[in-house]
């Protein structure tokens, strides 16, 4: 059977739970002030489908804010195929048969491989934390610091992860930007071999 028959492939939903116990393995991150598991998990009939609202800065987010993935119509499940396709071919799939693979219009197949491209182009490595005359704060206080924050995230059942938090730190530059750890720089290149280690599996 074809690995595009797997959940996170086929399905928008198994796709989101499973970037989340991906990228998110301690619980969700809040991209806009790096907090680690310290989200409401967003419920309404209206509401986007795994929207958070940290507790912390109140910003609301999902788990594609920060990826190639972000701000786009096309389901997530059909994102993780095509990125899957593209890293798993060693010439490199053309669009047209990703399109065909996956039954997306050429317009459509065409904006993913795009985008996909794009994103291997931008890796860099990330600028460490830090350095001269800079001073870096590991602040567990963010952390699990009220009881009763803990465990208001619901999970989701493809969510990995467990109670305290209090292993976790974020990492606060005075001053400056604030990082979490599990804040990873989420592209093709860092997605594609999670997406390709499950062949074997
Ligand atoms: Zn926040």
């Amino acid at each position: 059977m074809s690995i595009l028959y797997r959940p996170e492939f086929t399905d928008s939903t198994k796709a989101r739970e499973w970037l989340e116990a991906e990228l998110w393995p301690a619980g969700p991150v809040c991209p806009h002030c790096g907090v680690i598991g310290q989200a409401t998990l967003m419920r309404g009939k209206t509401t986007r489908y795994g929207l958070c609202q940290c507790n912390a800065c109140r910003e609301p987010f999902t788990v594609t804010v920060g990826t190639l993935y972000e701000r786009s119509k096309v389901p997530l499940n059909q994102w993780l195929a095509a990125t899957h396709l593209m890293m798993a071919s060693t010439k490199g799939m053309s669009a047209l048969e990703i399109g065909h693979q996956l039954s997306l219009s050429p317009k459509t197949a065409g904006f993913l491989c795009h985008r996909i491209r794009e994103s291997l182009r931008d890796t860099k490595p990330t600028e460490p934390l830090g350095g001269q005359n800079k001073v870096v704060e590991a602040d567990e206080t963010y952390v699990g610091d009220k009881e009763g924050n803990r465990h208001k995230y619901q999970r989701t059942p493809g969510m990995q992860g467990g109670k305290g938090k209090e292993g976790v730190v974020a990492l606060v530059e005075r001053e400056g930007r604030v990082r979490s750890q599990h804040v990873p720089a989420v592209t093709a290149r860092t997605l594609g071999p999670v997406l390709q280690a499950q062949i074997d599996s």
